[in-house]
């Protein structure tokens, strides 16, 4: 264990007009409009173990719940005009935290460096509280215990919505266990953006942001999952920054509380459910549930006042070319 209090955050903003500060202004207006308000442009339900994609407009809201009960998400975001510009996990964890929280934003790659998308309202923070109440853990308030970025953490150390997993994947499957298996989240995501109109290809896919997912490190740092609390009124909701082109694969694990690897060490263990004796892919699979997608946009007549201020986010003004001498023409003759 540690024995002494870590440095500071070490990309904590360091002046007013930082851009690490969360745009908690115009996320608190847009988490407050009226149903009245808002236009659905898109509403899908993304059945079990499947993967699909979807536009989003700048400006709009997009929201995932979980109508039937718990059930994580792999989630991958682009620009919508240009796919090179993608969801960075890494700089996103680094900028802000582990975790995803109400106001974060989701940074793009390099030479971007801009918010795609940000955490306009998180329905999942109760669910947690609960899930902890229910093993005897939480503070008297009724509020949990909570970290400085106002995440609920588990008895284990876990949060919502993690950002230090990637999505699972038929690869790392077949060198775990020897299995081939078709529906891990990279391929539900790959399908889902390589079909019209989208037409990207699988190396488009990229490293996710696990919504509704509980996860965190254990004292040796190695990375742990539970089970998601989440329940049919949850939900989370995102403001686009950007146009985009927005992707999520319902994970085979389900709501993880029976995660295991199918073909693996112990796949074959099998264990009694009601009046049932399952393997570890059957338990599985019977917590696999749909994840719901609403798309609003803001009604027109109110959308200069509730997005004043706001403009989609330049990308980075660094303007120089890593210290390289880039020729602009044809060489000089070489003198005789
Ligand atoms: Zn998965």
């Amino acid at each position: 264990m540690p024995e002494q209090d870590p440095p500071p955050p070490a990309y904590f903003p360091t002046t007013s007009t930082s851009p690490l500060h969360p745009p908690h202004a115009l996320y608190s207006r847009l988490a407050s409009l009226p149903p009245s308000s808002l236009t659905q442009t898109l509403s899908l339900t993304i059945p079990p173990r499947s993967g699909r994609a979807f536009h989003v407009a700048a400006g709009s809201l997009f929201r995932f719940s979980t109508p039937e009960g718990a059930q994580v998400g792999d989630l991958n975001v682009w620009n919508q005009h240009n796919p090179r510009e993608r969801f960075w996990a890494t700089r996103t964890r680094q900028l802000q935290g582990s975790h995803l929280v109400e106001g974060d934003r989701l940074w793009s790659c390099l030479p971007y460096m801009r918010p795609l998308c940000g955490v306009v309202e998180d329905g999942c923070q109760a669910d947690l509280v609960k899930a902890g109440r229910e093993k005897g853990q939480g503070a008297a308030s009724g509020e949990g215990p909570r970290d400085e970025r106002g995440s609920v953490v588990s008895k284990a150390g876990g949060r919502m919505h993690d950002l230090l997993g990637t999505r699972c994947d038929p690869y790392v499957s077949t060198v775990l266990t020897g299995t081939q298996y078709d529906y891990h989240c990279h391929s539900n995501l790959t399908r889902a953006v390589t079909q019209a109109p989208f037409h990207l290809s699988e190396s488009d896919v990229h490293d996710v942001v696990n919504i509704f997912q509980v996860t965190g490190l254990d004292a040796s740092g190695r990375y742990f999952m539970e089970a998601s609390p989440c329940t049919p009124s949850s939900y989370i909701t995102f403001f686009a920054e950007q146009d985009l082109l927005v992707a999520l694969s319902t994970c085979p694990g389900g709501d993880l509380s029976a995660w295991g690897w199918a073909a693996g060490e112990g796949a074959v263990e099998q264990k009694t459910v009601g009046d049932e004796v399952l393997d570890v892919d059957e338990r599985m699979k019977r917590t696999c549930r749909p994840i719901k997608v609403d798309v609003w946009e803001v009604n027109e007549s109110e959308r200069e006042e509730v997005l004043r201020g706001w403009t989609t986010p330049e990308g980075s003004a660094y303007k120089g070319a890593h210290g390289m001498g880039i020729p602009r023409g044809e060489t000089p003759k070489i003198q005789a």
